[in-house]
């Protein structure tokens, strides 16, 4: 950049000098042009004078030489003319103005005229050789003109003009230096110089470039070329005389003119180097600056990097550190802490699924037994391999940990039903139950005792699960090891029991081992009871009480809720009756529908055929159903509701926002209350989206014209929080757990007391 630059400044500068140059030579061009037409025309003017001169001599011989002198310079103040001569026709000399006898140069001359077939009116000295050249006075140059009277030749005329003179005036007239003027004849001889100040005389310049314009038809132009003698070439001009065939030039040498600009060309080139000198200057700092720059870039990089690895390091330290303090250094799985942590998550997500969750609580038998005999070194590669097992045998989203010792836990969700757990649980034993070969040489058959604790069945909290599943272990150790047990001692054979219990149905309502309980809801306003919630229980006669959660899906598969359900509609309908026949004021009971249930035509026949039965009025039985009973067959579904709804009872949807509609969706049902569902409820005060779910459910719902219902009730926070929230009406072991008729029976008989 710098050296383009540099470049640029001395091409402008050598242009310009260049330029400068040319200009200069163009000046003195014409400046000696000026000079020359000056030369010209005097000389021109002197030449002219010969006229008269030979007018005047030829007056002189005609009137017989008797006037004196006839033709004098001095006389005639003519100092162009040095001597002046008349002769007669036959070459005497008549007249001298030297006042000599003789004149033998001039009578020469005189006669080339005289004797001349057709004389020149003028003959100018030189061109004919007959006059000897001599350099310092050669300048003086010989003319003569024939005297003509009549048509007589009677004589001539010859005189010296002093060219040297001439040329003198104009030792003033400043060229500059080397300058000369140049008389010079039409044959190419030099009649005069003056250079310097110093006349000469006699250079030959014929045939020289210099003097070209000697053969040129032009009467003017430039002179550009190297005279004989000279060692340099000359620039002018040269003007030929308009009457005589003489050339005036005027040049200088070319070097001089050139040498005048010297000073100033040295002057552009020190400015370009000066300037040039600068950039350099400039350019070398920028660089030592830029490289300083870099420097310091490459540090501050140098030093980004170091950080960026010191970063880096820690953060895997940490990592490590964390994986650590998360993972069984022994097996590699997560530690106990590890386990709380990630099951927890688990949980919360688990809360919102219908679906179940295992919590596995694993324990070698006898493991200490082995590390007694076969070593340490032993019972950790057991571990190991226990670890390995358990991974392979999940799926991997599953959970397994080390919680310490010869303990393990698994975590596993998303199961169906407790058969489903029951078959992770067997699997597991299977697993762990096959040979260890090889630990450090030894064959060992190792068994594991599991205990299993469901949520949210035996637990919702992580700890809760654990300890029970924990408890369930020792029972499974109790029944002889090798075995998985549920915590819910009922769960146990679920299979096994699960086809009993279905084998049962029929006989179960035949001998009345179904009864009902029922929970109480309650106005938020002020906690007065408003209804009641019929809800299923089996007296089983050999497993006691069992929960609607164990045997409502069972008979749902195996096609005998509609059965069950009109016995519960039965048994519901007689409770009211009965109730009504103790003279208590009764509360409207609601009963949970199936979906099933709904997409039977003849439910509302049934309903009335009960209803008249107990002769009980339809306003005290209400209906619920969940969103669920919509999927299939809507519109049969829909018919029924409807016709239900056209009965006079109250219809809600249950478990509220466990489904898949919005509010906006059920719009067209014959629906009257929203219950939502307690997943909701639990942790109101604790998550925000479910506090938001609720809040909005609550407006939406009154927005539609429905009343808004929470189950699950359990804390005084929840009350508030459903207060504030504008919710219509309460449920849950905050207020009422579900109880036996008798206990409600004394309640409608004595409500204040029992009034939260
Ligand atoms: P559901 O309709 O949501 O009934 C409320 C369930 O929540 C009842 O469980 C009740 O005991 C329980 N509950 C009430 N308050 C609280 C509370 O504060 N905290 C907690 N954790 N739970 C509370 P239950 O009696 O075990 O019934 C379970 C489900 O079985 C019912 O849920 C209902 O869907 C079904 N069910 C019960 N009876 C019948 C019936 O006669 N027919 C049909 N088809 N299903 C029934
Ligand atoms: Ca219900
Ligand atoms: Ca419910």
């Amino acid at each position: 950049m710098a050296l383009t630059l540099i470049a640029v400044i001395f091409f402008a500068t050598s242009s310009r000098i260049s330029a400068d140059r040319i200009e200069a030579l163009e000046k003195s061009v014409a400046a000696s042009s000026n000079v020359a037409s000056i030369v010209a025309a005097n000389l021109g003017e002197v030449f002219g004078r010969t006229t008269i001169y030979t007018r005047l001599s030829t007056t002189f011989l005609e009137q017989a030489h008797d006037e004196q002198p006839a033709v004098n310079p001095l006389a005639l103040g003519d100092a162009a003319f040095l001597r002046m001569a008349i002769f007669d026709a036959d070459g005497k000399l008549a007249y001298s103005s030297s006042r000599r006898g003789i004149e033998p140069e001039l009578q020469l001359f005189a006669r080339t005229v005289l004797f001349a077939d057709t004389p020149p009116s003028l003959v100018i000295g030189g061109m004919g050789g007959t006059v000897a050249r001599d350099p310092q006075t050669g300048w003086r140059i010989p003319v003569a003109a024939p005297l003509i009277s009549g048509q007589r030749r009677i004589g001539a005329f010859a005189g010296y003009i002093d060219l040297g003179y001439l040329l003198a005036l104009y030792k003033e007239v400043s060229l500059g230096t080397s300058s000369r003027i140049e008389i010079i004849d039409s044959r190419g001889i030099q009649l005069a110089e003056m250079a310097d100040g110093t006349v000469s005389a006699g250079r030959d310049l014929k045939r020289t470039g210099y003097a070209s314009f000697i053969g040129s038809t032009g009467l003017s132009g430039t002179v550009d070329g190297t005279r004989p003698g000279d060692s340099g070439a000359s620039i002018g001009v040269f003007r030929k005389l308009d009457h005589f065939p003489l050339v005036v030039t005027v040049t200088r040498d070319r070097t001089a003119v050139l040498d005048e600009l010297k000073p100033r060309n040295i002057q552009y080139l020190i400015r370009a180097a000066l300037i040039s000198l600068l950039i350099l200057l400039a350019s070398a700092g920028l660089i030592v600056l830029a490289q300083r720059q870099r420097g310091l870039n490459a540090g501050l990089t140098d030093s980004e990097a170091r950080n960026r690895t010191l970063i880096n390091q820690l953060e895997a330290e940490k990592v490590r550190a964390f994986q650590l303090a998360s993972l069984d250094f022994l097996t590699d799985i997560p530690n106990r802490m590890k386990f709380y942590e990630l099951a927890a998550i688990e949980l919360s997500r688990a809360r919102r699924s219908r679906r179940l969750t295992a919590v596995f609580f694993l324990d070698l038998d006898k493991f200490k037994v082995i590390n007694d005999t076969y070593g340490h070194g032993v019972g950790d590669l057991l571990l190991q391999q226990v670890a390995t097992r358990l991974r392979l045998s999940l799926r991997g989203h599953d959970l397994a940990a080390r919680l310490g010792g010869d303990e393990f836990a698994v975590l596993v969700s998303d199961l169906d039903n407790d058969e489903a757990v029951a078959i992770v649980a067997r699997k597991l034993v299977a697993s762990l139950s096959l040979p260890y070969l090889d630990l450090d040489g030894h064959d060992l058959d190792v068994t594991p005792s599991i205990g299993v604790a469901l949520y949210p069945g035996d637990g919702e909290e992580i700890d809760t699960l654990l300890s029970r599943a924990d408890r369930a272990m020792y029972l499974a150790k109790q029944s002889g090891r090798g075995c998985f047990r549920f915590y819910e001692a009922s769960l146990n054979a679920t299979s096994a029991r699960s086809a009993e219990l279905v084998s049962r149905f029929a006989r179960a309502m035949r001998d009345g081992e179904f009864c009902l309980h029922y929970q109480q809801r309650v106005a938020c306003a002020d906690f007065r009871p408003v209804g009641l919630e019929a809800l299923v229980r089996w007296q089983h006669p050999e497993h006691g009480m069992i929960f609607p959660g164990e045997f409502i899906e069972l008979a749902e598969q195996h096609d005998c809720i509609v059965a069950l359900g009109n016995h519960v509609i039965d048994m519901a309908c007689a409770q009211v009756a009965n109730w009504q026949m103790l003279g208590l004021v009764v509360l409207p009971v609601a009963i949970n529908i199936s979906a099933r249930q709904l997409r039977d035509e003849t439910l509302p026949d049934i309903m009335t055929a009960c209803l008249k039965k107990y002769a009980i009025p339809a306003t005290l039985i209400e209906i619920e159903v969940t969103e669920s009973c919509f999927i299939e067959q809507p519109e049969l579904a829909e018919k029924v509701l409807r016709a239900l709804d056209e009965l006079g009872m109250r219809i809600s949807l249950d478990d509220y926002g466990t489904g898949f509609s919005g509010l906006s969706h059920l719009k067209r049902l014959p629906i009257s209350t929203v219950k939502i569902d307690r997943s909701f409820i639990r942790d109101i005060r604790n998550d925000n989206s479910d506090a938001v779910i609720v809040s909005s459910t609550i407006s939406l719902s009154h927005n539609l014209g429905l009343k808004v219902v929470a189950e699950g009730v359990e804390t005084r926070d929840q009350v508030v929080h459903l207060k504030t929230a504008g919710c219509d009406e309460l449920q849950g072991y905050y207020f009422h757990r579900p109880a036996p008729a008798s206990e409600i029976t004394a309640l409608l008989r004595h409500p204040a007391a029992y009034a939260a």
